[in-house]
């Protein structure tokens, strides 16, 4: 007769013996054997019994590696008496002995049912997917989160079991999850666990897999749309953006001091309704700028929804913000401005703070000033500032220059204690400050027009002009004042180079470009033949302007350019 190996690695393995031979479809004889084994074993050791030794193997799920060595096969799961979340799994490497339990399927042999693990969406039923609607029909039993909309699930025959973790309310451990949905398994119920958004994100939904897999439970996750995509949508933010977002992180938001801040380009927080206002800080200590866009949204894909945007500032100092389920989405494509979204402007200039429009601005300086030797005429002028009664500065480039200078020849702001000093705009004034001069714009637009225009106004003529300026010196003015009856020198202190690193960008990705100098339009068009029709252009002063459309003119291009505020 032949005889069939079992090495048991459970106790009270007496229980098994007269049902497994009373179960035998062959003629054949059961030969038990026991061992001891308090801890779980090792592969290689049940392999070498299973090739060596014994038929099959009895033993308890703890006991057995996980995950299960694939060349072991399931004969079949048992309840075990002692423990109920413990089951008792017969293995064998040898298939076709197998044969000899085909009873098991029927009798002795638990039969489980099938778990699945599948997304609920962001709240909003309209959401599911067309798979986890099926089984949401189909299910006998369903463990079900908070954030789900259970007046829907109310219409399925399913019984439903609320195990949500509501803070402060009833609240029910993982653990304790884990063991009612595999409870439900044995039972052999087809059950569903259904999660808020997606199962595993920030879901816990790969701890249930686990568990339930080392029990011999066939388990199945079933993605769902994660809260992160539906707020998105709710408030039209793209998460990535060609050129202006290339990443997008989902992140732990529950503690902004500990939490460990990932390095993408948006950044979206989950389960930090409670520490918005510490985030904004954080970030901001953290090198963010403070005009970062921020949008907080609330019930996403739900008609309750709520979304509020901020900038990183504005946020640290709000005194409500939107209590939870709420997300935090951080980044430049988080903006307010729809119309402005994803639109980038080209920034020509060597200081970004005189950028006043809005989008996103792509800083590309097309100068950069480099100090120069003054002539010798120069030097005389220099060394008898005296003999002139006033000092126009026609940029903030003049202003830094023209200080320089006279620090290296041991000079300082009393030298010019006496004379009369004329900013072209606000810009060149805010400079001046620096230097503890306070001087009001001449002119309201920034141009050399508008500086002649008061002047005439006020009647300022015959007197001693020094005009800090760059090699090339000035274009208009200096024609302007001794047309008013003064006299001009232009002290030539610097020349305004093409920048090494400047990059030649595809100007398709912008909304438009802003020319801070003529000096900035002649590197450009060196730069860049021609301006794309649709490109909107901005100068500062009307020469600028000028300049821009003479360029346009050689490629028989005409374009409205706007004259910037400052
Ligand atoms: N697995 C879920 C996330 C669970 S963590 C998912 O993929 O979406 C719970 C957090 O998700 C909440 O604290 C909140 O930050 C966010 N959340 C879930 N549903 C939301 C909704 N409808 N609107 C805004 N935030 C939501």
């Amino acid at each position: 007769m032949q005889e069939i190996h079992i090495k048991s690695y459970i106790a009270n393995f007496n229980s098994y013996c007269q049902q497994f031979s009373e179960a035998l479809d062959v003629s054949a004889e059961l030969i038990w054997s026991f061992q001891k084994a308090e801890y779980q074993l090792a592969v290689d050791q049940l392999m070498l019994l299973l090739m060596e030794d014994v038929d099959f193997i009895l033993l308890s799920q703890s006991q057995l590696p996980y995950p299960h060595p694939e060349q072991l096969k399931v004969v079949g799961v048992f309840s075990s008496d002692s423990d109920v979340y413990d089951p008792i799994v017969l293995l064998t490497l040898n298939p076709h002995k197998v044969k000899a339990f085909s009873w098991i399927e029927g009798g002795l042999c638990q039969k489980l049912g099938k778990v699945n693990i599948a997304g609920f969406g962001p709240g909003n039923p309209d959401l599911l997917t067309v798979k986890a609607h099926r089984l949401i029909q189909e299910a006998d039993i369903i463990y079900y989160d908070d954030l789900l909309d259970n007046n829907y699930l109310n219409q399925f025959k399913a019984e439903k079991v609320y195990v949500g973790k509501r803070k402060g309310q009833h609240s029910a451990k993982q653990e304790d999850i884990n063991k009612l949905l595999f409870a439900s398994a044995l039972n052999g119920k087809k059950v569903l666990r259904l999660k808020g958004g997606d199962p595993l994100v920030f879901g816990r939904g790969a701890e249930e897999y686990h568990y339930l897999k080392r029990r011999f439970v066939e388990v199945e996750i079933v993605p769902g749309i994660t809260s992160a995509l539906a707020a998105a949508s709710d408030a039209v933010i793209p998460l990535t953006a060609r050129g202006t977002s290339t990443s997008v992180a989902f992140t732990l938001g529950h503690d902004a001091i500990y939490n460990k801040l990932p390095k993408a380009d948006t950044l979206v927080f989950y389960m930090g309704a409670s520490q918005q206002r510490k985030w904004a800080q954080r970030l901001i200590e953290e090198g963010w700028a403070e005009n970062t866009p921020v949008a907080v949204v609330r019930n996403a894909s739900l008609a309750s929804k709520e979304i509020k945007r901020y900038t990183l500032w504005q946020l640290l100092s709000s005194e409500v913000v939107l209590p939870a389920p709420a997300l935090l989405i951080v980044g430049q494509t988080a903006s307010r401005d729809a119309e402005t979204q994803n639109r980038k402007w080209l920034y020509t200039g060597t200081d970004i703070n005189y950028f006043k429009g809005k989008g996103i601005v792509v800083h590309n300086p097309m100068i950069n000033i480099v100090s120069q030797q003054a002539t010798c005429e120069g030097m005389r002028a220099l060394n008898n500032l005296k003999a002139f009664d006033r000092i126009v500065f026609a940029s903030p480039f003049a202003v830094r220059e023209f200080f320089s200078v006279l620090e290296s020849k041991g000079m300082d702001v009393r030298t010019i204690a006496n004379h009369q000093l004329s900013s072209i705009g606000a810009s060149t004034s805010s400079e001046l400050k620096k230097f503890g001069l306070n001087v009001s714009p001449t002119a309201t637009d920034n141009s050399a027009a508008g500086l002649l225009a008061s002047f005439k106004k006020n009647n300022i003529k015959g007197e001693s002009m020094l005009l800090p300026c760059s090699d090339k010196g000035l274009s208009v003015l200096p024609a302007g004042l001794q047309s008013l009856g003064n006299t001009c020198f232009q002290l030539k202190l610097y020349t305004a180079m093409m920048p090494d690193n400047v990059v030649r960008h595809n100007l398709d990705d912008f909304e438009g470009i802003v020319f801070s100098s003529p000096t900035a339009v002649h590197h450009f068009f060196k730069l860049h033949s021609t301006l794309p029709p649709s490109l909107k252009v901005v100068a500062r002063g009307e020469y600028t302007k000028a300049l821009v459309h003479q360029y346009l003119e050689t490629v028989k291009l005409t374009k409205v350019v706007v004259i910037s505020e400052e």
